[in-house]
């Protein structure tokens, strides 16, 4: 390979027109700061005059003269590499105008390469800040967002149609604020974000985005309990059934179970010998008390420290035995799973609507209560397949977005930035359903 292409290859040029010369690089600085000027040469022969359209026959379009461009190119090595690049400019007899050489290593009147604004948004899909993207590609901060928006244009929704189902969640940006995220609950598309949460808001962006009818498309919209979306979900979607998602179920008998041991825990006298040991076996063995009572070995002997050998249901028992509301509860709680996991209403009803026994915590009592308040949407749970897993499983991206990218102080730049980093890195997942809401759109 010749010096020229060999540089070319490095630099990623494939533009046939443009050329090197041997010993071309040179170290250099700019703005201060030390940086490799490489020189380039770009001429070609017209084949027609780009002004007025006329054939090049017989130097009708002549060279005249040249044009130095300084053009920001990807870093090689440690420092930025700028290409100084000679552009032939061209005179047309036939019209008497003049121009300068064009190359797909640039756009028209900009001096950044199109490589480097590939690698800008390829970074942006990372979890990096605007800054550091910035210092990487040796381009300005408002240069990398300008890009952004640029690529996130694509990306924007365009409120074409409603998946049938959704799911609906909440995730916090800025200090404290909480913004809201819609995503098809089948595929795992971010649909939109919103930068508040408040039913006014949710009313009105899906009032003004999509009609009544395709509204009325939407079969389920998935929702954790403790968000108030019901009475907005109803309005907006009139035959949507509303699920309350199953992982959230469990979560919240978990803890109140777990509560309930702490309480009773701390009710116990650090100065008495023996209720210290009980307190040091309930503070250790609290994962055997959530755990569902099938997962406990009756046969198998293991050695427990606190304890000795012995199999985990009989550690259970002893310390059920401790104390008749930590019993009572568990009772309650494993009935609560059980019905949970066998996806079996009729059992989970009958645990909320019989009489409650007396000797259960204040804790379980609340969430016993909660589970009433959503029993239908809890039924629903139990029919349909969808939860909001795929959505949590956004949240907790954006949330490493969120610790490294800081300092989004504009909702809409940081919306593009999240749909761009969401979009560019689909999930395998998402790449296996294919089209997706915003191909379509
Ligand atoms: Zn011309």
């Amino acid at each position: 390979m010749s010096c020229s292409n060999s540089i070319k290859s490095l630099l990623d040029i494939q533009d046939p027109n443009v050329i090197f010369d041997e010993d071309c690089v040179e170290e250099g600085t700019y703005k201060g700061k030390r940086c490799k000027y490489i020189s380039g040469k770009l001429t070609y022969t017209p084949t027609h005059c780009v002004k007025c359209g006329i054939k090049n026959t017989d130097f009708t379009v002549y060279k005249n003269g040249t044009q130095l461009s300084r053009i920001t190119l990807p870093i090689t090595g440690i420092n930025p590499t700028y290409l100084l690049l000679q552009k032939q400019r061209f005179m047309c007899q036939a019209c008497q105008s003049s121009y300068t050489a064009k190359t797909p290593i640039v756009q028209r009147n900009c001096f950044i390469s199109q490589n480097v604004k590939a690698q800008v948004i390829l970074k942006s899909a990372e979890a990096q800040s605007l800054t550091s993207i910035a210092r990487d590609c040796s381009v300005s901060p408002a240069t990398v967002q300008r890009q952004i928006n640029q690529a996130a244009k694509q990306f924007i929704p365009h409120y074409k149609a409603l998946p049938k189902h959704l799911s609906f969640d909440e995730f916090k940006y800025a200090k404290g604020e909480m913004a809201f995220e819609y995503i098809n609950a089948e595929s795992g598309d971010i649909l939109d974000i919103l930068d508040r949460r408040d039913n006014l808001t949710i009313k009105n962006h899906f009032i003004v985005n999509y009609s009544l009818t395709d509204r009325q498309h939407v079969e389920t919209v998935t929702i954790d309990m403790n968000a108030g979306y019901v009475s907005v979900i109803k309005e907006l979607f009139p035959r949507a059934k509303i699920i309350i998602d199953r992982f959230h179920l469990v979560q919240l008998i978990n803890r109140s179970m777990n509560k309930c041991r702490i309480q009773v825990m701390n009710q116990l006298r650090m100065s008495n010998g023996d209720d210290m040991k009980k307190y040091r076996r309930l503070k250790r063995y609290w994962k055997l008390l959530l755990k569902k009572r099938s997962y406990l070995s009756s046969v198998e002997y293991k050695y427990y420290p606190l304890f000795g050998q012995r199999t985990g249901q009989s550690i259970v028992d002893e310390m059920l035995n401790y104390d008749p509301v930590l019993k009572a509860n568990y009772e309650l709680y494993q009935k609560l799973m059980e019905s949970m996991a066998n996806k079996d209403f009729e059992a989970l009803s009958s645990c909320l609507t019989n009489a409650v026994p007396s000797a259960i915590s204040n804790y379980m009592r609340t969430s016993l209560k909660t589970l009433r308040k959503h029993l239908p949407y809890i039924e629903n749970s139990f029919i349909y397949p969808y939860n909001n897993g795929r959505i949590e499983g956004n949240n907790n991206k954006i949330k490493v977005l969120n610790r490294v990218a800081y300092g989004y102080r504009n909702f809409q730049n940081y919306r593009k930035r999240i749909l761009l980093h969401f979009k560019l890195k689909p999930s395998v997942k998402q790449q296996e359903q294919g089209q997706s809401h915003f191909d379509a759109a």
